[in-house]
């Protein structure tokens, strides 16, 4: 069991950095080596449409240039728990899917996009797609092999019960994984492996201790953590940050192109960017610039503790 705190921050190298991803890896960063631990950086490329190595690089020079260095990792992958770009690690994530497999918990699923929207319940609000099991066997029951002979992705069966994420910044938070997301994806049908099975399984490989990112992957949390109660894997610490809101309240769009990392570069000094992200966060009583080496000094998650959201600009 690793006993020393290790962080991550694992972006998924799509474009360039937005104010939202220097917020996740500054806290990630800080929760980390506050505690003296260690920090990851792991490339999330499973996404071969829309992945780039020129993102991935791009990143890291982001990191550096905010002063958020890495013990573990990126693209020339330092460290002894590497590959540490998901699309080198295929063969490991096939290993785990097989135990997977042999616990009798994954089933091919022939459903199209289309099939599943179809099955929704007409008025979730929130618009999230919960699969209603359409190819889920029966309890007990073997998968059909019919559906092995055509491309089909593979699900992983989700419990009908409470699972609790005992969350170091949204408090407990309990998901009925059946109900809230049904069973889920963990290889789709073009045999790439899913996100969800890929970060289980390379948190706990990698001895992360703790989890520190968006609160859009709240939910994630317990599906990561029922991933690995299955693999018999240790489960990490999570910590969900609140949303991050303009003046008005208004959630920050990715698409604002004043708050990605080349139009945040020409307007701030990295330590005014931090100062300014800190201050917003209540971490400080100013707005000053400031190192996040100076930040580390005291800091704490939990200073974060009961706030869903925070107006950054
Ligand atoms: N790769 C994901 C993203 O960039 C983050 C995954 C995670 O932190 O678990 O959105």
């Amino acid at each position: 069991m690793n006993t020393v705190p290790t962080g991550r921050f694992a972006p998924s190298p799509t474009g360039r950095m937005h104010l939202g991803n220097v917020f996740a890896a500054l806290m990630s960063w800080l929760s980390a080596r506050s505690k003296g631990g260690r920090w990851i950086l792991r490339i999330e490329d499973l996404d071969p449409g829309r992945s780039r190595p020129e993102y991935a690089r791009q990143i890291e020079e982001d990191l550096l240039w905010l002063g958020l260095d890495w013990d573990e990792g990126g693209t020339d992958g330092t460290g002894c728990h590497g590959p540490y770009v998901q699309s080198l690690r295929g063969d490991i994530y096939a290993r785990y899917f097989d135990a997977l497999h042999a616990r009798g918990v994954v089933y091919p699923c022939n459903c199209t996009r289309a099939d599943i929207m179809a099955t929704q319940a007409p008025h979730r609000s929130d618009g999230a797609v919960v699969y209603a099991g359409t190819c889920r066997p029966a309890a007990g029951a073997r998968y059909d092999t019919s559906r092995l002979e055509r491309q089909h992705s593979w699900r992983i069966q989700v419990p009908d019960s409470g699972i609790t994420v005992d969350d170091m910044v949204a408090g407990k938070v309990t998901f009925n994984l059946a109900r809230e997301m049904g069973d889920t994806v963990v290889r789709r049908s073009d045999g790439a492996w899913a996100y969800q099975l890929a970060v289980a399984v390379d948190d706990a490989l990698m001895g992360v201790t703790e989890v520190v990112r968006g609160c859009d992957l709240l939910p994630s949390a317990a599906l990561q953590t029922h991933i690995l109660r299955q693999l018999d894997l240790p489960v990490p610490r999570y910590g969900h940050l609140p949303l991050l809101t303009d003046s008005t309240g208004r959630r920050l769009s990715k698409r604002d192109a004043s708050l990605a990392m080349d139009a945040l570069r020409r307007e701030f000094s990295a330590g005014a960017l931090v100062g300014r992200i800190a201050y917003a966060a209540g971490l400080r009583p100013t707005p000053e610039p400031v190192s996040p080496r100076a930040l580390a000094v005291g800091f704490d998650l939990a200073a974060l503790a009961g706030k869903q959201t925070i107006a950054v600009i």
